[in-house]
């Protein structure tokens, strides 16, 4: 199986071009484990480039490509919110999770990660778990998101569900001037790691939930879970879950749950959860705006996870994170406060918050060699 082939002058322009807004694209190969990687470093200016590695069975280099550059852009931006001193980077493994994987092929992508200088950390994504880094980090200490025992920070579902209480404070204050939970309602798609531990934080605030996940395991736990608090819930259908009375929507399951068929059956004033990628297209999130429905992006309130794999690198601390994690309502309070301001949507809101951030520190950091930096190499 080989993705790379020789490709004429023309096509390696169109190569540059395509990139032609990131700082560095490596690709990688390696015969011997037949692992074909691309790292794609979007931007280093706030520090090194951070983001997860996904294993994917891409069906064309091309595809495999762009995955990679728009997703290491997008780790720029959420950087950039959350104010951790990292840039943007993702990268792709070609090959398929479910029977590709081998110690020796992530021992591979781990020498190419080291090769990078301590430009680009990496971790766990879609397709890729702990185990795997665990062969990754034999070669290289630019990995975050390990396990407790390895000296990571663990399980990083507590603080993006953490960072989602917050967002759901922020958005409460701004629809109803409070943030008294248990007078308002939300609708809870997915009981997964993330959603299910926001819905016992809810329930313990005295909240009225209605829940929807296709494991039964999960909906039982949690009606038993309510039994102890002064919070309700009600299970509903999956495909119900778009249309119900409540007041905010929490997607905690998958993305593009925000489209042209579930825009018109939405009641919601508001929209905050911790799935990733939740419009379908930018335009969804204009089309919230008309409608009057708040958005809170999701890249800053699930940035928890980021937070605590980001401080990781400064010796692993529970409480610091969660203590930082807390930013997160005053970021969603300044990006709904700037749309409602300028009449922009969220979305754009956040962007330009996140460029303007960008901009700034850039001059701060205009003498900042973080490569030389002690604090980029506590594990070693
Ligand atoms: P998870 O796999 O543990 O949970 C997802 C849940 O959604 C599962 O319980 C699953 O049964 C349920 N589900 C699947 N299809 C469904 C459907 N059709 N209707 C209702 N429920 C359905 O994942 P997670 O770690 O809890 O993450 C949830 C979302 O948050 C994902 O989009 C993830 O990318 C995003 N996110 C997670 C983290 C993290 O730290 N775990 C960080 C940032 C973003």
């Amino acid at each position: 199986m080989s993705f790379i082939t020789a490709s004429s002058k023309n096509d390696n322009f169109a190569l540059l071009e395509k990139m032609s807004e990131h700082e560095q694209v490596v690709f990688c190969n390696d015969p011997s484990t037949n692992l074909q990687a691309i790292i794609a470093i979007h931007s280093t200016k706030l520090g090194p480039a951070i983001g997860g590695c996904r294993m994917h069975p891409y069906e064309s280099f091309d595809d495999a490509l762009d995955d990679a550059l728009r997703l290491s852009k997008g780790m720029t931006y959420k950087c950039a919110a959350a104010d951790v001193d990292f840039g943007g980077g993702k990268s792709v493994i070609i090959g398929d999770p479910q029977k590709d994987k081998t110690p020796e092929l992530f021992r591979a992508f781990g020498q190419f990660v080291d090769s990078l200088g301590g430009r680009f950390y990496t971790g766990t994504d879609m397709g890729t778990t702990l185990d795997d880094f665990v062969h990754a980090m034999k070669e290289t200490n630019n990995i975050a998101g390990l396990p407790e025992v390895y000296g990571g920070g663990g399980d990083s579902s507590i603080p993006t569900a953490e960072g989602v209480l917050y967002g759901l404070k922020a958005t409460s204050n701004m629809l109803f001037d409070h943030e008294n939970l248990s007078e308002v309602t939300f609708a809870i798609q997915g009981l997964g790691k993330v959603g299910f531990k926001v819905a016992e934080r809810l329930l313990d605030e005295g909240a009225t939930l209605m829940v929807t996940d296709i494991n039964d395991t999960s909906l039982n736990a949690i009606q038993e879970r309510a039994q102890t608090t002064n919070g309700s819930v009600t299970i509903v259908d999956s495909n119900d879950i778009y249309a119900q009375p409540a007041d905010i929507f929490v997607p905690c399951a998958f993305g593009g749950i925000i489209n042209d068929t579930t825009l018109n059956q939405f009641q919601f004033k508001a929209i905050a959860g911790s799935a990733n990628s939740q419009l379908l297209k930018d335009e969804h999130g204009v089309e919230l705006a008309k409608r009057g429905i708040l958005y809170a992006p999701d890249y800053i309130i699930n940035s928890g996870g980021l937070i605590q794999v980001s401080d990781e690198l400064y010796g692993a601390n529970k409480e610091r994170v969660l203590h930082k994690t807390k930013e997160i309502y005053n970021t969603m309070i300044n990006v709904y406060q700037q749309a409602e301001l300028d009449h922009i949507s969220t979305v754009v809101a956040a962007n330009q918050i996140c460029e303007k951030m960008m901009a700034n520190r850039e001059k701060r950091n205009s003498f900042f060699k973080w490569s030389s930096s002690p604090k980029w190499h506590i594990r070693h």
